[in-house]
């Protein structure tokens, strides 16, 4: 007589292990509690990655626990070491600490827990599929995608979920005979292997979820697929698997997981496992038109984390922000005392946000700007050189090549009374300190702004020649603004607004300033004017004035 382990022999024969000895095989941790994320490989490290990578990783290190990565390629998307370095690297330059990652190609045995590549985990989920089968908890289904779509198509019609449950799932409740000719009949060949849902049509279920605390949900009943066409487990298998084998105590995911609860609970409990905790953060959504949407990847450039350092803004601040969206406590925290690392900060799981959480690039910009204007110059000088590196190589030879000089031109009126922040992203300091480099100023003169037509050949001459004589840096803003107005009242300049009404002022001091602007700095906004010639010296001032031609 057939018996329900001969089928499950049949269908995996060469799987000789049981749970019980894979158990065995990788026991509970010492520190029992342990967080994982799980990337599927994109080549794209989306925000969300980064808020759940950045959540999961403080989470378990405030614990003195473990966070590590595994990658979900089960999807047969191609998986490359490539990809796995740029995760980690975007981790580490977030300064997101992973314990246990995957070494490529994936069956280094470097830490206890290994393979940390899904596809590589093959053999444990036919160990525990092979038991699944064997106590009737899953079968092997042969019902073609054109069958599916057909019973698909009347449920829907019929308002009916789309599952395949009871009778439609034509193999369900064959007998073992019945199954064991099938699969003589197939030569052990099947389409799929489905789990035998215990669930209930009527029934709800409540939950705890760490974030949410207790959730109501209609149970599962659908008999998911476990092991599909290509032999790969689905994610829900793979899910279940890997999270007790690889002994993981929170499972931090994203809210669309959600749903899936029910069943993962009913296949913990088949497996006879324990069940992790379930935290399930909100979504980042953003405003569009007043109206709340998903953060998208095609429309959206700020659902990838690379425009957030590609378009300049310091690393810190980012962490800074997904933390404020982490906990409405750590934004207010910040506030208080900007000079705490976000690591002192404690997350609560219980105390986070259930309510979607909004991506407001707005706050973003300001944040930013407060972190900027916060550190010390030495900082930011590092920070912008870092990123320079990586995004205009050009400005970081230049920045390296005279630190000292680039870093008094970052310092211009930071940290004084009327320091304007000027500061929100590396491009604003990018912007405002390559026209103090000399090789730079050619090209940047080339898009100048125009200046009124007053200012021809010789008059800027003349005015260089008296300039240059009396020029010195050295005197207060007030004496040598002065003096200025004193040189060029010559030309018919008027100092003040009472002046330039008499008729003989043609133009006003300000039109000075804008052509001084031009010539120095190449640009019509600048730092204060003053600040900019005395950190350039007198003598590039003055050479920056003789060169021009106009
Ligand atoms: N690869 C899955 C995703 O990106 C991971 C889900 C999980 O964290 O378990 O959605």
């Amino acid at each position: 007589m057939t018996t329900r382990k001969d089928i499950a022999d049949i269908t995996f024969p060469d799987v000789k292990e049981t749970i019980a000895d894979l158990k065995k095989k990788f026991p509970p941790r010492e520190n029992p509690i342990c967080t994982r994320f799980a990337p599927s490989p994109t080549g794209f490290l989306h925000i969300w990655a980064l808020f759940t990578g950045t959540l999961a990783s403080r989470f378990a290190e405030q614990n003195w626990w473990t966070f590590f990565l595994r990658i979900e390629d089960t999807d047969q998307k191609r998986l490359t070491e490539w990809w796995i370095d740029i995760i980690i690297q975007w981790f580490k330059k977030f300064w997101i600490k992973i314990d246990e990652w995957p070494i490529w190609p994936g069956n280094a045995d470097v830490w206890n827990y290994w393979p940390y590549i899904q596809s590589k985990r093959k053999y444990f989920y036919e160990v525990f599929v092979k038991e699944l089968i064997s106590k009737w908890l899953a079968y092997p289904c042969w019902m073609t995608e054109e069958e599916i779509n057909q019973i698909r198509e009347n449920q829907t019609k019929s308002k009916l979920v789309p599952w395949i449950y009871w009778k439609y799932s034509v193999r369900r409740d064959k007998s073992i005979e019945e199954i064991a000719q099938k699969l003589k009949d197939t030569n052990g060949k099947y389409e799929v292997i489905r789990f035998r849902s215990p669930g209930d049509l009527a029934k709800k279920i409540i939950f705890h979820d760490e974030i949410r605390w207790d959730v109501n949900m209609i149970d599962n009943y659908n008999d998911v697929v476990l092991i599909k066409w290509d032999w790969l487990p689905t994610y829900h298998m793979a899910h279940v698997v890997d999270y007790h084998l690889m002994r993981v105590s929170h499972v931090i995911r994203a809210e669309e997981w959600l749903t899936s609860v029910p069943l993962h609970l009913q296949l913990f409990k088949a497996c006879d496992l324990g069940v992790p905790k379930y935290c399930h953060p909100a979504q980042i959504l953003k405003i569009e038109d007043g109206k709340k949407r998903k953060l998208s990847k095609r429309k959206d450039p700020e659902a990838n984390v690379e425009f957030f350092f590609e378009k300049w803004y310091p690393i810190q601040w980012i962490i800074e922000y997904i933390m404020w969206i982490i906990s409405s406590e750590f934004e207010w925290r910040q506030l208080n005392n900007p000079e705490k690392s976000y690591k002192d900060f404690e997350i609560k799981l219980d105390k986070m946000n259930h309510a979607w959480a909004l991506f407001d690039l707005v706050k973003l910009d300001s944040v930013s700007n407060n972190y900027m204007s916060r550190i010390s110059t030495d900082q930011l000088y590092e920070e912008t050189l870092e990123w320079a590196k990586q995004y205009n190589p050009k400005l970081a030879e230049l920045m390296q090549s005279d630190a000292e000089y680039t870093k008094a031109a970052i310092n211009i009126e930071r940290h004084t009374e009327k320091d304007p922040k000027r500061f929100t992203t590396f491009r604003d300091v990018e912007n405002q300190i390559l026209f103090f480099y000399d090789s730079e100023r050619e090209t940047l003169f080339e898009t100048k702004p125009i200046l009124p037509e007053i200012f021809n050949q010789a008059l800027i001459n003349n005015f260089v020649s008296k300039y240059s004589n009396i020029l010195d840096l050295n005197m207060w803003t007030e004496e040598r603004f002065n003096q200025l107005k004193e040189v060029w009242k010559n030309f018919w300049f008027a100092c003040n607004n009472a002046e330039f009404k008499q008729w003989w002022y043609v133009w006003k001091i300000w039109d000075l300033a804008m052509f001084l602007r031009i010539v120095l700095c190449c640009a019509s906004q600048t730092p204060d004017l003053f600040s900019v010639m005395k950190v350039m010296g007198k003598d590039r001032v003055i050479k920056r004035l003789t060169l021009i031609k106009w």
